[in-house]
């Protein structure tokens, strides 16, 4: 049981931006933009590297979630970015996938 299953059982209280049947999204604890967004399924994946093996509505449901949450969140218009950290190299630090949206400013690139 992972951190964001219980936010997701609303057994840790979070800042949720939007909530449908598909996916929950809340604002993260430590944000490193203006807006800063965790995206998570409800059909459980660990890890972006799932996804090779996932149903592909499922992920398309769910890819289409996190952009309608960027709407929502009023990014559109100026942009943001998705991020999915995978692994340890990639630094992900809960086992329960997450998108994370980030916007509100012009980010740099390429990433540390
Ligand atoms: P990762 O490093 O796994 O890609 O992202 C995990 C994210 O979860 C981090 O950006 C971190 O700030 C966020 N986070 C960690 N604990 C909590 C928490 O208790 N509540 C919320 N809302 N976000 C958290």
């Amino acid at each position: 049981m992972t951190l964001f299953d219980k936010i997701l059982n609303k057994e840790i209280p979070a800042n949720i931006a939007f909530e449908d049947e598909t996916v929950l999204a809340f604002h993260d604890i430590s944000p490193q933009a203006p807006t800063h967004v965790l995206v998570i399924p409800k059909h459980k994946w660990m890890r972006f590297a799932d996804f090779a093996s996932a149903d592909p509505t499922q992920i398309g449901d769910y890819i289409k979630a996190v952009a309608r949450v960027a709407k929502e969140l009023g990014l559109e218009e100026n942009g943001y970015r998705v991020v999915f950290n995978n692994g340890r190299d990639g630094q992900q630090t809960v086992d329960y996938i997450h998108a994370h949206i980030l916007g509100g400013r012009r980010l740099s690139w390429p990433p540390g």
